[in-house]
C-alpha cells in the first residue's frame, strides 16, 4: 500500500476517534455473546458477519496506530496494517451490516458495533472502497436537491395527479396536496413514488390537518454509504424547507432510517437546534385515532394481522406502542411476533443492503428467523412501517411462499377508514402508483 493511502486511512480513523469509539474499541472481552444476536451470523455461521469480528478489523488497525503496545509488539497484540486483505474483509463485513444494533442490545458492555461500522465505512471511503451503488444513489439525491428547480414542474404535476386520486377516493372535492404552504403546522416528508403520499394525503385531509408536502425525499443514501457530510446535506434540504415554511413539526413517512437520521442525528451533524419537532407519521396517526380526528372501523381489517418492528423505528427509534395501538384499533385479530420490540429480529433488509446486489445471498438467508417468526403467528397480513423492511419481507414472502399481505400501517388505516385498498400498496397497483411521480 502507498504511504499516502495508508496515511489517509489512518488519518480518517484518527478524525473519528472520540471517547465513545475508543471505549468500544477498548472494552470488548471477546465473550462472543453478540454472535447469537446477529441475524446474519446466526443464519450463515460465517465469521465475516460475527459482530465482534467486524469490529475486530477496525480494532486491529486501532491497536497498530493508536496504542503503544500495538505499535511495539503488533504480533502479540494482534495489531495490523489496513492492507488489501484486511480492507477486503472490512468491505464485506461492513457493508453487509444492516445497522440493526441487536448485537448492542445483547452485548454485556453495550458495544455499539454499528458505531464502529460507521468508522469502518469512513476508512473504506478514504481508501476509495466505499460501496459504488450507495455512493451513486447519494450523489443522485444531492444533485436533485441542488437542482430542484429543474424537477419542480414534473414533481408538482405528479402531486396534482395524486391529489385527483385523493379527491376521487374520498369523494371530497376540497381535498388537496399543498406544496410550499407557508405557516402550515406540518411538513410531510415522503419517499419517491406516490405510495407514500397518497395514503398520508387521505389521512391528513380527513383529519383536516394543516400540512404541506415536502419537495424532497426522506430516503438518505448518504447515511447508508457512510458519509455524514452527504447524509447531512441530503437531510438539510427538507430541514431548510421546514425552517423556511415555519412549520411546527417535520413528519417523516414510514421509513426507518430516514426517521432516525432526521430525529436522532441531524441536529448533531448540523450543530444547530431545529425550531420544530421531528415525528414519525405513525405518532401523528396514533394521535388522530385517539382524538377521533379520523374515523376508523374497529373491525376494518378482518384478517389476522401481525406487526414488524423495524430496527430504526423500534430498537433504535423507541417507537413501539403507537403502531401497535393503531393496528389494534382497526384489527381485532392482532398477534405480536416473538420476540418483539427491542428484541425483535432484524428482517435483514436494512442499512442499504437491498440496493447492493452483491449481498443478495446473505440478505435473503439472513431473513430465516424473520420468516419463522412470521409463520409462528399464523397471520396473513404484516403491518410494516419501513420501506426497506417491506422490500425485504416482500421478497421473503415470495421466496418462502408465505402468502402474506405486506402493508404499510397507514394503508391499513386508510382501509379501515372505508377507502378500500385505495393506496395501492402491493403488486401492479403500487408499480402504477410509483410511476406517477
Ligand atoms: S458481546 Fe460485546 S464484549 Fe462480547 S464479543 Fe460481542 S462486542 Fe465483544
Ligand atoms: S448491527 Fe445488526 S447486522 Fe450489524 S453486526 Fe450488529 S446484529 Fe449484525
Amino acid at each position: 500500500m502507498e504511504k499516502q493511502e495508508l496515511e489517509t486511512i489512518i488519518g480518517t480513523l484518527g478524525k473519528r476517534m472520540n471517547r465513545q469509539l475508543k471505549e468500544y474499541l477498548d472494552v470488548c472481552v471477546r465473550c462472543a455473546i453478540c454472535k447469537d444476536a446477529c441475524h446474519q451470523y446466526v443464519a450463515t455461521q460465517d465469521m465475516t458477519y460475527l459482530p465482534a469480528h467486524r469490529a475486530e478489523l477496525v480494532r486491529a488497525v486501532y491497536r497498530k496506530y493508536f496504542t503503544k503496545a500495538g505499535q511495539f509488539m503488533p504480533a502479540v497484540y494482534e495489531a495490523r496494517d489496513p492492507d488489501e486483505h484486511l480492507l477486503d474483509d472490512l468491505y464485506r463485513s461492513t457493508y453487509a451490516c444492516t445497522g440493526c444494533r441487536r448485537c448492542m442490545y445483547y452485548c454485556p458492555f453495550s458495544i455499539d458495533t454499528q458505531w464502529v461500522i460507521s468508522a469502518a465505512k469512513a476508512m473504506l471511503i478514504a481508501a476509495g472502497r466505499g460501496n459504488e451503488m450507495l455512493g451513486q444513489l447519494a450523489d443522485a439525491a444531492l444533485f436533485k436537491g441542488d437542482n430542484i428547480e429543474m424537477f419542480r414542474d414534473n414533481l408538482v404535476e405528479g402531486f396534482r395527479e395524486i391529489e385527483t386520486q385523493v379527491r376521487d377516493i374520498t369523494k371530497n372535492p376540497e381535498a388537496e396536496i399543498p406544496v410550499d404552504r407557508q405557516g402550515a403546522d406540518m411538513l410531510y416528508v415522503a419517499l419517491a413514488g406516490s405510495h407514500s403520499i397518497l395514503p398520508a394525503a387521505i389521512i391528513f385531509n380527513e383529519a383536516k390537518a394543516s400540512w404541506t408536502l415536502s419537495m424532497f425525499e426522506a430516503a438518505n443514501y448518504g447515511f447508508f454509504f457512510g458519509d455524514p457530510d452527504k447524509a447531512r446535506l441530503i437531510a438539510k434540504r427538507f430541514m431548510d424547507e421546514a425552517k423556511r415554511l415555519g412549520v411546527k413539526e417535520v413528519v417523516i413517512t414510514e421509513c426507518g432510517h430516514a426517521y432516525r437520521v432526521a430525529e436522532l442525528f441531524y441536529e448533531a451533524w448540523a450543530k444547530e437546534r431545529m425550531p420544530f419537532k421531528v415525528v414519525h407519521i405513525l405518532e401523528v396517526i396514533d394521535r388522530y385515532v385517539k382524538e377521533g380526528r379520523i374515523k376508523v372501523d374497529p373491525r376494518g381489517i378482518r384478517e389476522k394481522v401481525t406487526y414488524h418492528d423495524p430496527c430504526q423505528i423500534g430498537r433504535n427509534g423507541g417507537i413501539y406502542e403507537q403502531p401497535r395501538d393503531i393496528v389494534k384499533a382497526i384489527a381485532p385479530d392482532f398477534v405480536d411476533m416473538t420476540p418483539n420490540r427491542e428484541k425483535q429480529w432484524c428482517c435483514g433488509g436494512g442499512g442499504g443492503i437491498v440496493a447492493m446486489e452483491e449481498f443478495n445471498e446473505v440478505r435473503l438467508k439472513s431473513g430465516d428467523m424473520k420468516v419463522e417468526q412470521i409463520k409462528a403467528t399464523g397471520a396473513s397480513v404484516l403491518a410494516c412501517p419501513c420501506e426497506n423492511c417491506r422490500l425485504q419481507i416482500g421478497e421473503l414472502n415470495e421466496v418462502h411462499d408465505l402468502g402474506l399481505r405486506v402493508v404499510p400501517v397507514m394503508d391499513l388505516v386508510v382501509e379501515a377508514m372505508g377507502f378500500g385498498h385505495a393506496a395501492g400498496t402491493t403488486g401492479d397497483e403500487r408499480d402504477a402508483a410509483e410511476a406517477v411521480v
